[in-house]
């Protein structure tokens, strides 16, 4: 289980009221998908970046499956985020992005390149691992984003509104890969202010409001 205790933080140099303190309390199980809805600046990417290990918290719990979190850096954390954007290196080609998550020296074996030319197929780009990001359209460099995330098969999958752009039907193919991906155990925390994506994908669901995640079912 992922167990998030009164994990709070603030930003420095900010005019006083104009951005709250946060503090986020919630429990995630393996499996489950828990929505996190909310206006744009109410602190939905900061909660991920807490998870995640790239923000500090000063104070809080932060375990999964009983083991403390707030020790280990973000690549120790059995986790991967999928951001809003700039989620791949430019100078690097398809395979070679998707690769650096399954082998960062990009030592592939033969099985780990399969699983790649499978999973582009999967989101709808076969035959594009030689392009680098810039000769691919947004939503197709979302689409890398998240199969590189995908086929990482971390415990825990922080998704930071990545469906934004993708027309439907693309995004009904990324809702069964990310489902599937829960049916084998990965919890799974969506920011997301898309009703279809929620309703697809969410188990529960909760909204962040002056730096608070209310309406969380199931609270500790
Ligand atoms: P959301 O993802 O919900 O749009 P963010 O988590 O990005 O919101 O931001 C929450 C609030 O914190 C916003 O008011 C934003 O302006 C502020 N903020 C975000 N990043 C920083 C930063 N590095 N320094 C100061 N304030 C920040
Ligand atoms: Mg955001």
């Amino acid at each position: 289980m992922l167990d998030c205790r009164d994990l709070t933080f603030h930003y420095d140099r900010v005019d006083p009221g104009e951005t709250p303190a946060f503090s986020f309390t919630f429990r995630l199980d393996p499996g489950e998908c828990l929505a996190v809805e909310g206006p744009s600046g109410c602190g939905k990417s900061t909660l991920l970046g807490l998870l995640a290990g790239f923000l500090e918290p000063e104070g809080g719990r932060l375990a999964w499956q009983g083991e403390s979190l707030l020790e280990c850096p973000p690549w120790e954390r059995g986790m991967t985020t999928v951001f809003q954007e700039h989620n791949l290196f430019d100078h690097l080609p398809v395979w070679a992005n998707l690769g650096m998550g399954l082998a960062p020296n990009l030592k592939l074996s033969g099985d780990q390149r399969r699983r790649i030319t499978a999973g582009l197929a999967e989101v709808g780009l076969a035959g594009l691992e030689a392009r680098l990001p810039s000769e691919l359209s947004g939503g197709q460099r979302q689409r890398v984003a998240l199969l590189r995330a995908l086929l990482r098969g971390s415990p825990v999958l922080l998704l930071d509104e990545p469906f934004t752009g993708l027309d439907e039907g693309t995004r009904e193919g990324l809702w069964t890969l990310v489902n599937r991906q829960q049916a084998a155990g990965a919890a799974v925390v969506l920011v997301s202010h898309d009703r279809d994506d929620i309703e697809a994908l969410a188990d529960r669901r909760c909204r962040l409001e002056a730096g608070r995640l209310v309406d969380v079912p199931v609270l500790v």
